[in-house]
């Protein structure tokens, strides 16, 4: 049976990013030292339980400092099969990324981080709310290598305010040269609640500059060896982030922590974001569980099967799994897409045609409904 992968969310930043719709919160680091006992009281429920992947995600997880990190991952060593991974990651902003947390978190067992950097650009970082520099950026980068870290990924957003064809360039030739090995590019969204929404900059790139980007960029890192291996993320080969292939081919997994959303045994589950009573009780605090019939959970998992551009989607594995009459009209469905040429057929197999890519929602509710 395949070991589920385990998620620990970190709801903590320094401050709010003006675009910025996760469940996180700013100027609350007095509580840290309580959310790391609220997560070990929440992962007990888990005991015995063996994971193959461990990802450290918020949030800000840089912001607990070594000194917390270590409190946690050693508490959570005592109970849960966490020994034998196959890939440990964690998220980092550079601000709090100095040389000591990096070096504690390789030491910890963390061979792979994921940088916030979103642009090497200072203008653009601020006028996104950002609190780092691009320097700290590089050196964040530069410094996770050195301290032996070996797969070094770091976000991109595309459509940054006052971002241009040139600075978009500029960022990506510079992370290529400092050596990363993966990259995840996502397009700028104006998201209800956010500072953005409320107060939309004047200088936003619209819808036509992110399609023309989202194509350059994919351009210059596939001919700088990486493989676009899924809608939003690029790696050099052998270098794909484990822990989201575990989610995007439908696996299983555990998210600890407020709002982290869990699949385990077929059910499909998220936390409430609620971070005072999580810390009060993690036990006690409500979630939402995704109760679907059969034939919505395989047009979902087809859907995230189609996210994984090389690889895609085998229909007739799905079939063999869900069954043959319950996946008959899923089936339906994809072939229409792939007579419209959105999806590639081969066989019972179906990938995400070129064209589709960046338009892959509206091609998703089609496989939904
Ligand atoms: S650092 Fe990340 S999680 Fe925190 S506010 Fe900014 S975008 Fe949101």
């Amino acid at each position: 049976m395949q070991m589920p992968g385990l998620y620990i969310h970190i709801p903590f930043c320094i401050s709010k990013c003006l675009y910025c719709d996760f469940y996180s919160l700013a100027g609350k680091d007095d509580l840290i030292d309580g959310y790391v006992s609220a997560v070990v009281r929440e992962s007990e429920k888990y005991d015995g339980m063996s994971f193959r992947t461990l990802y450290v995600g918020g949030g800000t997880p840089s912001l607990l400092g070594a000194r917390r990190l270590a409190r946690l991952m050693e508490s959570l060593q005592s109970h849960l099969g966490i020994d034998r991974l196959v890939e440990a990651t964690i998220e980092a902003n550079p601000e709090s990324a100095d040389e000591d947390f990096l070096k504690a978190v390789r030491n910890m067992g963390f061979k792979r981080i994921s940088i916030g950097v979103q642009s090497l650009d200072d203008d653009e970082l601020k006028k996104a709310g950002r609190v780092h520099s691009s320097a700290q950026a590089l050196k964040a980068v530069d410094v996770a290598f050195s301290c032996g870290i070996d797969n070094v990924s770091a976000d991109v957003i595309i459509g940054l305010p006052g971002q241009t064809g040139e600075s978009l360039d500029n960022t990506l030739r510079k992370l290529i040269g400092a050596g990363l090995t993966h990259i995840s590019v996502y397009c700028l969204s104006i998201e209800e609640g956010t500072a953005f929404a409320a107060c939309p900059p004047d200088d936003l790139p619209g819808d036509e500059f992110q399609a023309l980007m989202y194509e350059s960029v994919s351009g210059i890192l596939k001919r700088s060896g990486f493989i676009h291996y899924e809608i939003s993320n690029f790696a050099l080969p052998g270098k794909e982030c484990l822990h989201n292939l575990n989610y995007w081919r439908g696996g299983e997994y555990i998210g600890l922590g407020p709002s982290a959303a869990s699949h385990m045994g077929g059910r499909r589950w998220k936390n409430a974001s609620d971070l005072m009573a999580y810390i009060d009780d993690p036990a006690a605090v409500g979630f939402d569980e995704d109760i679907v019939d059969v034939e919505t959970k395989m047009a979902e998992e087809a859907m995230l099967r189609l996210r994984l551009l090389e690889e895609g989607l085998d229909a007739g594995q799905l079939a063999r799994r869900y069954g043959f009459n319950e996946s008959k009209g899923l089936e339906e469905r994809l072939n229409n897409l792939a007579g419209q040429k959105m999806l590639m057929k081969k066989g019972k197999k179906y990938k995400l045609a070129p064209g589709s890519i960046l338009t892959s929602n509206r091609v998703f509710v089609d496989v939904i409904n």
